[in-house]
């Protein structure tokens, strides 16, 4: 049975107004937007998203850590659910459409089925996330993770903004009462669909309009540290050295070679330098830097390691200098679910889309899912490659025809 929603979800330019009425909240000078978790931007967002969601008459509540739920119930239920949607906070600063885009795509696609073709045999829930970027406290996917079990209240115990307010001092100011808090864990979710933009160049370079990811990378990332000997730039000959400097400057050309020959996709970066004493006249004594690794094999990732560790063990014992390689992240690569990659790419045939597969750089809540259920993450073009930046741009019809693929995906998922 057809149910009648609010004739504008339907009108194909409503997305751009939701896209600047969700930004307008937590709007900076620069026409950015800083939402960061449990801020009073933060919560004005997730409210007025739940007033409209109320509005469209899906069933809301909250977890225990500020994620928002809208929910249609399905007439089959067997008690499993089709969750679709993605995170309301950003970075300092940030897009419009970064996380915001795949909320209300979500929204709007379940409006539009539930126009069309009334409640859905499977449950469908539209989920706001409440935190993926990491840009308040130092941790990142605190919605999707509690969603999965892989965080609690214990993960976040001893952490503080940089204005030294608590974590669980921030969630109690945002209504959400650690004391109360239930582990928001979901056995029931079936699927996770998750659309968002690209936030970097290929789709746009491809002129393509559909992203499917097949895989979100895995990354490591590490501090090397080298310890050689500070002394005076003048006095001792070349062959007396234990110059951090240089031996860095080596590690470093040897890991961005490899990094070329071992796979296409393989990228390392290092980001961060610091040299100490760091003066013109005087050989660095230490040099540490950070170094991170993203492919979506971890057996590639293992292999580029060894290589690149073998070398750098190699060269600071024939100089003499010690070198410490610590480990402070692993994510491990995650695939995304075959059968939902072989539904979206028929129905992008079928309206003759132009689409892509993809492997996704950058991590996601989908990340996060695809370890615990069948997941889909897919891709709408990002302007100029441009993210995390006020200058961050989806054209209407990108945008669109996004909603457009989620929707026809949601109805096979559901229906
Ligand atoms: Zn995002």
């Amino acid at each position: 049975m057809a149910i009648q929603v609010d004739k504008q979800f339907l009108e194909k330019g409503h997305v751009g107004a939701m896209i600047e009425w969700l930004a307008s909240i937590g709007k900076t000078e620069n026409g950015g937007v800083t939402r960061l978790l449990y801020s009073p931007s933060w919560l004005d967002a997730q409210l007025a998203l739940k007033n409209k969601m109320d509005q469209a008459k899906l069933v809301t509540y909250f977890d225990s850590v500020g994620n928002l739920f809208g929910r249609f119930p399905g007439t089959e239920s067997n008690g499993k659910t089709i969750l679709t949607g993605s995170h309301i906070d950003t970075v300092v600063d940030g897009g419009k459409y970064d996380g915001a885009y795949g909320i209300i795509a979500s929204f709007i696609a379940v409006l539009r089925l539930f126009q069309t073709y009334g409640y859905p045999k499977k449950t469908i829930e539209v989920v706001s996330l409440c935190e993926e970027e990491g840009s308040r406290f130092p941790l990142t996917f605190w919605g999707s993770r509690n969603i999965s079990g892989s965080y609690n209240l214990e993960s976040v115990k001893a952490i503080k903004d940089p204005e030294g307010i608590e974590f669980l001092e921030a969630m109690n100011q945002a209504g959400f009462d650690p004391e109360k808090y239930t582990p928001p864990v979901r056995d029931d979710v079936e699927r996770f669909v998750e659309i968002h933009i690209e936030q970097g160049m290929i789709l746009e370079k491809n002129q393509n309009q559909i992203g499917i990811v097949t895989h979100i990378v895995g990354q490591r990332r590490f501090t090397v540290h080298i310890n050689g000997e500070s002394n005076h730039a003048g006095t001792t000959p070349m062959q007396y050295r234990k110059d951090a400097v240089s031996t860095a400057a080596h590690f470093i050309s040897f890991l961005t070679e490899k990094a070329r020959g071992v796979d296409p996709q393989l990228v390392a970066t290092v980001g961060r330098l610091n040299v100490k004493p760091n003066v013109p006249n005087v050989i660095a004594g230490e040099v540490e830097f950070s170094l991170d690794i993203r492919h979506h094999q971890e057996a590639v990732i293992d292999h580029y390691c060894n290589e690149i560790f073998t070398e750098f063990n190699r060269v600071a014992e024939s100089l003499n200098i010690e070198v410490a390689i610590s480990q402070w992240m692993d994510v491990k690569p995650v695939k995304m679910d075959v059968e939902m990659y072989a539904w979206t790419r028929e129905i992008a045939e079928e309206r003759n889309y132009r689409y892509q597969e993809m492997i996704s750089g950058a991590g996601h809540d989908a990340q996060v899912f695809g370890s615990v259920c069948a997941t889909s993450l897919l891709f709408v073009p990002s302007q100029n490659g441009i993210s995390h930046s006020p200058k961050e741009f989806t054209s209407l019809e990108e945008l669109e025809t996004g909603i457009e693929l989620l929707t026809e995906l949601l109805y096979k998922l559901a229906y």
